[in-house]
């Protein structure tokens, strides 16, 4: 059996058509699935009863469970979701309300770990699992919804996973969220955030409805960026220069550079001056992140040597930025307490995250595999 979720409307036009049923069904399908959020194709009454037996037999209605979650103080919600064949990711809920602005964020993954290994994240010392389908990355908005009782304003693919290493069902994901029929969210409110793989930020740039874009910087020299980010050493920095004017270049749409603080490592002068440089290469502007402590993951002797820069220096920072002309920002550590923050998903404070590790996963260097 499919999952209907992995189809976009096209898809489910071309099967529902195939089967000699006028095209609008799959529209009826459609909203009964993404507006009305139903959990059967018997709920769908405005399909014939031929239909849904057929779709009854082929197709199924994907759902995920949150097996637990946990709210910091700041509001902030961290999910573990478990997966149909025992997988399991987290995703984060970030409240924040701006005066009358009010903005809900889900922080969604689109991998079971991740192969690229960043030294200063958790999810980096998993491995990779596997990659999640475009059901299960839109299950977790469904299921945030549900528990949460709010509806989410915003998406940002920061969760765990290189989502453009997913690039298929991202993309299918993406066509469905953006879907001008059910209209679940505008493009301008969902991000996607790279490492920086440079082929598949060009073909991004080329989807139908293309989306924000969010590049790990976190260093303007190669050989630092190299040693935090081992895939900087398949692409250089000039290479995702390249890559992001492109972008800017077919989208129209400003770039957004993430860079995380490390004391000694990248937050001095020079590295302001480099990094408002590249910046301004297209309208873009920088979040600034504070390095959150990951020693709950076993780390090797250069990710255990990485320190926070301290707020001095980080405001330090933000102000040279500014000074020379970036639009600089300092992104608040939501969610730190229960480690849901930036670079922290790896399953760790789910109860107690010591016996949770154990008994979910089996560290072997760098990956993990579960206990059957
Ligand atoms: S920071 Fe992103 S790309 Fe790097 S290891 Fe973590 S999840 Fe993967």
């Amino acid at each position: 059996m499919l999952c209907v979720k992995d189809l976009s409307l096209q898809e489910i036009e071309a099967f529902v058509k195939d089967l000699g049923f006028e095209p609008f069904r799959a529209k009826q399908i459609f909203y009964g699935i993404y507006a009305n959020r139903v959990e059967n194709f018997e709920s769908i009454t405005t399909l014939p009863r031929e239909l849904k037996n057929i779709l009854s037999e082929k197709f199924y209605i994907s759902s995920i469970n949150s097996a637990k979650y946990e709210k910091a103080t700041d509001g902030t919600i961290k999910f573990l979701f478990s997966l149909r064949n025992g997988s399991a990711v987290e995703s984060v809920f970030i409240p924040w309300d701006y005066g009358l602005k009010e903005r809900r964020t889900l922080c969604v993954s689109s991998q079971v770990g991740c192969a690229l290994g960043c030294a200063f994240c958790a999810t980096g010392k998993l491995g990779l699992e596997r990659n999640l389908s475009a059901g299960e990355i839109i299950d977790q908005i469904f299921e945030c919804e549900k528990i949460t009782g709010e509806r989410l304003t915003n998406i940002v693919f920061m969760g765990m996973g290189e989502p453009l290493q997913n690039f298929q069902n991202l993309v299918k994901a993406l066509e469905i969220l953006t879907n001008d029929f059910v209209k679940l969210f505008s493009r301008r409110n969902i991000t996607v955030s790279t490492a920086g793989i440079v082929p598949k930020i060009y073909d991004l740039a080329k989807i139908e409805k293309p989306v924000k874009l969010a590049v790990s910087l976190h260093s303007v020299f190669d050989d630092v960026r190299q040693k935090l980010m081992p895939v900087a050493r398949k692409w250089s920095l000039k290479e995702v220069r390249e890559a992001v004017v492109e972008y800017y270049r077919i989208t129209r749409i400003p770039i957004t550079y993430e860079y995380i603080l490390f004391e000694g490592l990248n937050d001095g002068e020079e590295d302001a001056r480099r990094l408002a440089k590249f910046a301004k290469a297209v309208p873009s502007k920088v979040n600034l992140i504070p390095f959150h402590r990951i020693d709950f993951m076993p780390l090797d002797d250069f990710a255990r040597s990485l320190k926070p820069a301290s707020k001095e220096q980080i405001l330090k920072f933000k102000s040279l930025l500014n000074s020379l002309g970036v639009r600089a920002f300092i992104r608040s550590s939501s969610g730190y307490e229960i480690n849901g923050a930036c670079g922290q998903l790896a399953f760790a404070n789910l109860g107690n995250k010591n016996e949770w590790l154990k008994n979910f996963v089996k560290l072997q260097g760098n990956s993990f595999q579960k206990i059957e």
